[in-house]
């Protein structure tokens, strides 16, 4: 039984539960719903009208219910009085196939029915930028290699601690803050929990950042490349399996290649396998493509892959085996959606597993300077029109993830790509014009 929402209001002080669902686009829409209605709403769900955020459905449509999970209920630090409750879509009274959350859901029981259970991290990396979007908020923040520039991480005390203090009050177990590799980049990292759980908190981290932003007269984004010549914002996604109990790394193993198991390296090829179809999760909007198969930055690196590759401790490849109990996925970026990014995932690296694939071996060259060595090494898709077409043909993704998920998926991102199509750029005409 879940904790019952009209009594944790009175003990805690809460006025307000945000009744919050993520659309297929990662967009995160809410009831804000007083502690007085929370009763029957806990019971009947939250009502939406579907077409109004991006879901696969029409004006036509009855109303669908955002059902609150409470127990994984987040009470804002910053607003105790507010209480944000991730929620699943149902229509009829049934859960929305396509729902972001309920997708993660299924391919997760899909990892249980194999006595699997999976644990995730993610970095979500962000730039802090003017009000209106359009420069890096701090003008002093100008060298050549920004990563870890402490002078220009602690002009942002006041805001990264307060975001700090905040999820070391929930108990995220927050480690470490950071400027990263791009002028006006940060990152801040907690400790990996489930999937679910990393996902939920995924999204909230995002909100999080975003409010606290905006308190400080800043603007926080996670868009994939908001700078052409800086470092882009990734969003790696660290992943191990465990057994049943959730006790034992079934990754580890000490006598294995990097100290890894033969189902980590199954995972791993699993997971090179799906890339090109995963893509269009892992890097969801048409800025994705101008982080990943992108020309070096100032910095010197984009730290994004280009290939379909893996290494070991080496960050040039779309796969790094940073430690012996888990795998990092490089691909991802600011704009996958948290629910979708981590079903993914789970989704080719099962298929991995499930066919005992093996991923051959890594490589420990620096892909940047020295791929083209590597011959026929698989490319990342070069655009969203690209990753779209290997999504609709991925017949792992939709046994996996559901028919109906990528039906509606492709459908809407393949709407998203002829809206922009539709744009006309000044290149085109520089390009074209004399022809
Ligand atoms: P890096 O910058 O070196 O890639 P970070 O320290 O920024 O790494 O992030 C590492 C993430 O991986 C954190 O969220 C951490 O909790 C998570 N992590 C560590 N061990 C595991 C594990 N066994 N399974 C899943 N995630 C893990
Ligand atoms: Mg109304
Ligand atoms: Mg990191
Ligand atoms: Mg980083
Ligand atoms: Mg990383």
């Amino acid at each position: 039984m879940a904790q019952d929402l009209a009594k944790v209001a009175k003990t805690k002080g809460i006025k307000y539960f945000l009744i919050s669902f993520t659309d297929l686009f990662g967009v995160v829409r809410s009831k804000l719903v007083p502690a007085q209605a929370i009763g029957d709403m806990q019971k009947e769900g939250a009502g939406f009208a579907g077409f109004a955020a991006y879901l696969d459905m029409t004006p036509a449509d009855a109303d669908m219910f955002g059902m609150p999970d409470a127990d994984h209920m987040i009470q804002l630090p910053w607003k105790p009085e507010v209480a944000w409750l991730p929620s699943d879509v149902y229509l009829g009274g049934k859960a929305v196939e396509h729902g972001p959350r309920t997708v993660l859901k299924q391919v997760l029981a899909k990892a249980k029915d194999r006595k699997f259970t999976i644990k995730s991290g993610v970095e979500c990396e962000y730039f802090l930028l003017t009000p209106d979007g359009q420069s890096l908020a701090d003008p002093h923040d100008t060298l050549a290699k920004p990563c870890y520039d402490q002078q220009a991480l602690m002009r942002r005390y006041d805001l990264i601690t307060e975001i700090c203090n905040n999820m070391l009050a929930l108990g995220w177990g927050a480690y470490q803050n950071d400027h990263e590799d791009a002028n006006g980049q940060f990152e801040m990292n907690w400790h990996y929990s489930d999937a679910l759980t990393t996902a939920d908190r995924h999204s909230f981290f995002k909100f999080m950042v975003k409010t606290l932003a905006e308190k400080h007269g800043l603007r926080a984004t996670f868009m994939p490349k908001p700078m052409a010549h800086l470092t882009g914002n990734g969003c790696h996604a660290h992943i191990s399996v465990w057994d049943r109990t959730g006790k034992k790394n079934l990754m580890k193993d000490s006598k294995g290649e990097l100290g890894l198991s033969k189902l980590a390296y199954n995972f791993i090829a699993g997971l090179l396998k799906n890339a090109e179809a995963m893509t269009l999760i892992t890097n969801p909007v048409v800025n994705s493509y101008k982080r990943i198969n992108a020309p070096r930055t100032t910095s010197g690196a984009t730290w994004a892959p280009n290939t379909v590759t893996y290494g070991g401790n080496n960050r040039s490849h779309m796969i790094r085996i940073p430690d012996e109990d888990r795998i990092e996925v490089r691909l991802a970026d600011g704009a996958a959606n948290p629910y979708l990014l981590q079903a993914g995932l789970v989704a080719a690296g099962l298929h991995g597993i499930d066919n005992k694939f093996d991923p051959g071996k890594r490589l420990d060259i620096d892909m940047y300077e020295e791929g083209y060595k590597i011959k026929n090494a698989p490319r990342l898709p070069l655009n969203m029109l690209d990753a779209i077409r290997y999504f609709e043909k991925s017949k792992v993704l939709s046994e996996m993830l559901g028919q109906e998920f990528c039906g509606a998926y492709a459908k809407l991102k393949f709407a998203e790509w002829n809206d922009y199509m539709h744009h006309f750029s000044e290149w085109e005409r520089q390009n074209a014009l004399d022809v």
